[in-house]
């Protein structure tokens, strides 16, 4: 006699059953789907393990059966895949031992609707505990390949599981459902029932490489019955999925709705792709490609932890669910498989890095997406504008990491720009704008583009009608340090280094013009850097404000503010960079502290008055004022001034 164990679940399982119980979720119908993919999975297992332990496989085909019952009503799928063995059992149906399994469940405890948690759901693939949904009692008995003791895992769902030794002829996995009877007296679909059963494997399951057969009534009886006809109904095994892989067939022959599926298979997405592409390469070397660009970035698609990669099929077999060599990180959102007849079936992950196959599929198939992204932005601009909405970000890596086709990434860039507050604005377009004598690219980045566009660096410009881009996303500083030049014309921030705009000639004057001004000033400017000394490494006039007083900006080579806001985030913590002080020669301001400094070097408010100058550009450009008090007080004190008399 075998004893009984009691297991308690992993906390996160207990909570991700417990959500999966009560939330009424719509989509209960997707369980079969999930129960069928683990089926598939281990039958790819199998067959996997098989090429080179040929003594696995048994006589029998390899097969996925679905048998009914009626009283109680029950689902049972059997596989005659791999098989758990006992840890396996305690550590796959016990445990998510996923990473990130605590994120999922924090992620579906603040999930706002039953649409968002379906998603969350399909995307995290906790497949086998969506049997819950229907059941409530759920009993696997499973044997591993190789092994002569078979195992009994049963749950209700209410925190623990019973695990026993269990009786079966043959290696595999046997999963029963007993139905929940109230889903049936609500009149929800019977799963115990054949037409459901097959609607939901057709519209999931399809494509499954291994029949899925389900024992029915003949179609030929039921018929005859139909019409009147005494007739016994007898049994008979009924293949329900078309298993040819979508891949295979012309894209033409495919239907929308066929495509949506397999898409929802290999993405656990349940939004609609928002292009799909089947790509073909013949030759000495035979690849093809199916590819889905999502329409929707995953939550994680810029956490370190996200997972990558297309599933890699050689002959039909699936080799690699995730295989992260076939694209570059950065393309890493796309979704789909590659088949290929030429590779080896056994190949190791390591081996995969080095394959020359492989690497010539990730040139390939980098040049094809390039090509598709490139032929969007031209012809269906609409749907490119959401594949830069969701995955800017990842193509804006790929000029920093994507020597090779750098100059082609360039061209998918599209940003935000003063001449346009509605559309976005490629680097071409710009430079078509660009005015006669206007030799480079000016940008200016910040943290929104409300901050940038009321920034103070931009008064020159907008004086002079001067395009400016907008910055605004967190990588776009580092977009530019990969980025000096596009077209021959160098990348400018208007928050660094000095502006000189305009002809030749008018430059000259200008800068004659203020070096005389600044000949006047240079006792008072110099006094106001030794009062800022800590944070400021020069005070200077500049012709870049018409309006504002000042400005802060940076040396040629300095870090933007948010970059370095960035970088001392980071581990290092980063050195502090001292800014420059701009001041505006032709503000009313100016002229009065100097006449109070003309008359009295030593006047307190001087130092009062370099500290709100300070603020003044640290608030414009977005950043925090270190010192707040410090800053209010000279504020207070100059408030109280401007009552008196
Ligand atoms: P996933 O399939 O995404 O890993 P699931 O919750 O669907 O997550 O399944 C958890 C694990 O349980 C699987 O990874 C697999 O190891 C094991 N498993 C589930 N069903 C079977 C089965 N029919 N045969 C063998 N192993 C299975
Ligand atoms: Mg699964």
């Amino acid at each position: 006699m075998s004893t009984v164990e009691t297991h308690v679940f992993q906390a996160e399982t207990k909570r991700l059953l417990d959500l999966m119980i009560h939330s009424l979720y719509s989509n209960k119908e997707i369980f079969l789907r999930e129960l069928i993919s683990n089926a598939s999975d281990a039958l790819d297992r199998l067959r996997f393990e098989a090429l080179t332990k040929p003594e696995l496989l048994g006589s029998d085909p390899l097969e996925i059966r679905l048998e009914t019952g009626k009283e109680p009503r029950t689902l049972t799928i059997h596989d005659n895949g791999i098989g758990m063995n006992r840890e396996e059992l305690i550590a796959h149906l016990g445990t998510i031992a996923k990473s990130g399994t605590r994120e999922l469940v924090e992620t579906l405890d603040a999930a706002e609707s039953k649409q968002q948690l379906a998603e969350m759901i399909g995307q995290f693939g906790v497949g086998f505990y969506s049997s819950f949904m229907v059941a409530d009692r759920v009993v696997v008995v499973t044997r591993r390949a190789g092994d002569s003791q078979a195992w009994r895992w049963e749950s209700t769902g209410d925190g623990t599981y019973a695990l026993e030794e269990g009786t079966r002829e043959t290696t595999g996995t046997s999963i029963t459902l007993t139905l929940k009877p109230e889903d049936k007296e609500n009149g929800l679909e019977d799963f115990a029932e054949r037409w459901a059963i097959q609607r939901v494997v057709r519209r999931y399951s399809d494509f499954v490489s291994y029949p899925i057969v389900l024992n029915t009534e003949k179609d030929e009886d039921l018929d005859k019955k139909a019409m009147g006809e005494e007739v016994e109904v007898r049994m008979e095994d009924k293949v329900l999925n078309s298993r040819q892989p979508i891949w295979t067939r012309p894209q033409s022959e495919v239907t929308a709705d066929e495509y949506n599926a397999f898409y929802r298979q290999v993405s656990h997405d349940w939004n609609e792709p928002l292009e799909v592409h089947s790509f073909k390469a013949e030759g000495r070397f035979e690849y093809q490609a199916l590819l889905f660009i999502p329409s929707q970035a995953p939550y994680d698609l810029y956490y370190v932890a996200s997972k990558p990669g297309l599933q890699l099929f050689v002959k039909r077999i699936q080799i690699m669910e995730r295989c992260e060599d076939l694209l570059p990180q950065y393309l890493r959102f796309v979704r789909g498989v590659v088949d290929s007849p030429d590779l080896q079936l056994n190949v190791s992950r390591e081996m995969l890095q080095q394959d020359r196959h492989i690497t010539q599929m990730r040139k390939w198939l980098t040049k094809k997406l390039l090509d598709t992204f490139a032929e969007m932005k031209e012809k269906r601009n609409e749907k490119y504008l959401t594949l830069w909405k969701e995955f800017g970000r990842a193509i804006k890596e790929g000029v920093g990491s994507d020597f090779e086709n750098k100059d082609r990434l360039v061209e998918l860039l599209l940003f935000q720009s003063s001449q346009d507050a509605e559309k976005l604005t490629t680097l071409a377009d710009y430079v078509s704008r660009m005015k006669e004598d206007q030799t480079e690219i000016f940008y200016l980045t910040g943290e929104s583009r409300t901050v940038v566009e009321n920034s103070p660096h931009l008064e020159a410009f907008r004086e002079k009608e001067i395009e400016v881009l907008y910055l605004v996303d967190p990588v776009d500083e580092l977009l530019v340090q990969s980025l000096n030049e596009y077209g021959g014309k160098k990348l400018k921030s208007i928050g660094k280094g000095t502006v000189k705009l305009g002809t030749e000639e008018e430059k000259k004057k200008a800068e004659a013009e203020l070096e005389e001004k600044e000949k006047d000033l240079k006792p008072l400017l110099e006094l106001l850097q030794t009062k800022l000394d800590e944070n400021v490494k020069q005070v200077r006039l500049t012709n870049r404000l018409t309006t504002s007083p000042a400005c802060l900006v940076g040396a040629e080579h300095d870090y933007s503010p948010q970059l370095e806001k960035l970088l001392q985030k980071g581990k290092g913590g980063g050195a502090k960079q001292r800014r420059i002080l701009e001041l505006n020669p032709n503000h009313a301001l100016l002229g009065k502290l100097h006449e109070v400094f003309e008359k009295n070097a030593e006047d307190e408010r001087l130092g009062d008055y370099a500290e709100l100058l300070f603020g003044y550009g640290l608030l414009a450009e977005g950043s925090e004022i270190p010192d707040a008090p410090k800053f209010n007080r000279a504020m207070a004190d100059l408030m109280t001034r401007g009552l008196e008399g």
